[in-house]
């Protein structure tokens, strides 16, 4: 993304509310404390130049998981296994689920088998819906539908 090879384009992430200490803070000294970051994390030598820099303030970045959804999603569901039974439902909004991006990336190929006559069970990707961060789990492999 850069078109000279010795240089890099590196981006970092603050979460913050909108209007809280951090989102009101100048772009200048935004960028001076991911620079100071960079180099108290070592990810940056001393050496090495930061030439320009950029901020972007995103609102409303993060959905919101409310309470209760899981019941209302449970009803949308319930609702779409009859009126729509071969619509599949994919990724993080399409299933208003807390999927990172390999969830997102799974649902979508298997997605792509149920129209081939796959019968994956697209609502077993990500069923523990637990911070991956804060877990080790095991691989994941993709679950057939059960038939009764
Ligand atoms: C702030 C933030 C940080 C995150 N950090 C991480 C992380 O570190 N690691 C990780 O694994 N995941 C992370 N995630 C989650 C990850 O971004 C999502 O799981 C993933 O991007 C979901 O992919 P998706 O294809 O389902 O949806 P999206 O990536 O949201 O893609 C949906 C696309 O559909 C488009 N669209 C919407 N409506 C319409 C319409 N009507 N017509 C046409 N196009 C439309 C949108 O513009 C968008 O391009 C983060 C998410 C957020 C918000």
């Amino acid at each position: 993304m850069v078109p000279d090879p010795s240089t890099t384009c590196l981006g970092m992430e603050y979460f913050c509310f909108e209007g809280d200490g951090l989102w009101n803070q100048s772009d200048d000294a935004l960028l001076a404390l991911a620079e100071s970051e960079l180099r108290s994390m070592k990810l940056i030598k001393q050496e090495h130049l930061i030439m320009d820099g950029q901020v972007v303030r995103v609102p409303k970045a993060y959905p919101v998981y409310d309470e209760g959804y899981q019941e209302r999603i449970a009803t949308i569901r319930h609702e779409l296994a009859h009126i729509a039974h071969n619509l599949q439902l994919v990724g993080r909004n399409g299933m208003h689920r807390y999927n990172n991006q390999d969830h997102a990336m799974m649902t979508g190929f298997l997605a792509a088998r149920n129209l081939l006559g796959g019968d994956y069970n697209l609502w077993a990707v990500n069923t523990d819906a637990e911070y991956l961060e804060h877990t080790q789990q095991e691989r994941w492999v993709p679950q057939k539908v059960v038939k009764a």
